[in-house]
């Protein structure tokens, strides 16, 4: 199964992706890992990749594609893959849709998880970190024994500087207006399945398991 999930950042996307790939046997495919991965080894491809990121600069779209279908042909992505940054525009989705075409496969389902922007300032601004042992708590949700000492280590907790109402607002704001032209162009194929992303991370991917139909 080919699938695309979006989520606003802090929605729990990655979680919820990282699960999928283990029930599903099929792999993440996140055009920024694997740009990286080909420049790190030097492949020609890798080469094209660095002559525009050194200055800059966007890949453009063909280089990316290129890839995808080196990784598409690969065992472990044969029979799906979730992707992950790509397509970020209609153009890319119809380029994306050709090339699975080509390999007679498609776009099945196109989960959004969907939190409330409420819900995103409430988690994050009562987020807490240890400045030592890296542990997270919420002050509501998962408190720990005193606001600003951690229970694991007895270290400091701090808030990290952009856990504040006024940055979730700006990144809730600028998600919506990204994926708004791909929610539309995949919606009017009917394959977008939101998803309600309130709630425990276990609710959450039961919900995505019956939106997408996998039990
Ligand atoms: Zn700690």
């Amino acid at each position: 199964m080919d699938l695309i999930l979006f989520g606003p950042p802090g929605a729990g996307k990655g979680t919820q992706a990282k699960r999928l790939t283990e029930m599903l046997s099929i792999p993440q495919i996140s055009t920024g890992d694997m740009m990286r991965a080909e420049r790190a080894i030097g492949s020609e491809l890798g080469k094209k990749f660095d002559h525009f990121m050194s200055q800059g600069l966007l890949v453009p779209d063909d280089l990316v594609l290129s890839l995808f279908a080196q990784r598409l042909a690969q065992d472990d992505a044969k029979s799906g893959a979730i992707f992950d940054g790509y397509p970020r525009t209609a153009t890319q989705a119809e380029a994306l849709d050709d090339l699975l075409k080509s390999r007679e496969r498609k776009i099945e389902k196109v989960v959004s998880i969907e939190v409330p922007l409420e819900e995103m300032i409430e988690r994050a601004v009562g987020r807490r970190s240890c400045q030592d042992c890296g542990h997270v708590y919420h002050l509501r949700y998962n408190p720990p024994p005193s606001p600003d000492v951690c229970g694991a280590c007895s270290g400091s907790l701090v808030q990290r500087k952009d856990d504040t109402e006024e940055t979730v607002r700006t990144r809730f704001d600028e998600y919506l207006a990204k994926t708004a032209p791909l929610l539309d162009y995949y919606g009017k194929r009917n394959l977008v399945v939101p998803v309600n992303g309130v709630g425990e991370l276990d609710l959450v991917t039961t919900r995505i398991k019956e939106a997408i139909g996998v039990s």
